[in-house]
């Protein structure tokens, strides 16, 4: 009877770890995707600068960057933004981060980068940034509804985050108990 116990106990953990990497891939699939149509509008502004640029040529005129490609290029920029922060999600899927210092894809656990060595801080919580921002933002009568449902989802990440970080602090706690209780029962023999 034990046996099957066992048995159905392990074949539901196994079927919990699939569902929760089914989400997963899921997850950065969708990441994946949004990560392509980025890059193609980042490719488009690049096809609209050549082409600016070839027209000047035509024209035999200067062209300036401030004056004439200003606009594609702050798209640029922020599009990058954009793509930056998606893969790092990608990488948090898989309980990866980017070293600060050498962008080696390293542990997420890591203290220090096993490549340069360079120490790695917490990245301060964004979500909190953005959602101060968002609620001293004004906006028309007609988006309002759409603002509170942007705050709701970045409040409840902000509490999903928290209470991982207390799980995981609680956890760090028992592993911290369970070895001292060792040592002390190796220094009684
Ligand atoms: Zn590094």
């Amino acid at each position: 009877m034990e046996f099957f116990d066992k048995l159905g106990k392990k074949a539901s953990e196994a079927y919990k770890v699939t569902a929760d990497k089914t989400g997963k891939i899921a997850k950065e699939t969708k990441l994946k995707f949004k990560i392509g149509e980025l890059r193609t509008q980042i490719n488009d502004l690049y096809e609209e600068i050549g082409k600016k640029v070839y027209e000047k040529h035509v024209r035999e005129e200067e062209i300036s960057i401030k004056k004439d490609l200003e606009e594609q290029c702050t798209k640029i920029d922020v599009l990058s933004d954009e793509i930056d922060d998606l893969l790092k999600q990608c990488l948090a899927l898989k309980d990866k981060k980017q070293c600060q210092k050498c962008y080696k894809e390293i542990d997420k656990e890591d203290k220090f980068c096993p490549n340069c060595g360079e120490r790695q801080n917490n990245e301060p919580a964004k979500e909190v940034e953005i959602l101060d921002n968002l609620k001293n933002t004004q906006v028309k009568e007609d988006k309002e509804a759409q603002k509170q449902i942007v705050i709701e989802e970045l409040e409840q990440d902000i509490q999903e985050k928290e209470e991982n970080q207390e799980e995981k602090s609680n956890l760090e706690k028992t592993v911290e108990i369970e070895s001292n209780v060792e040592s002390e029962e190796n220094e009684e023999e």
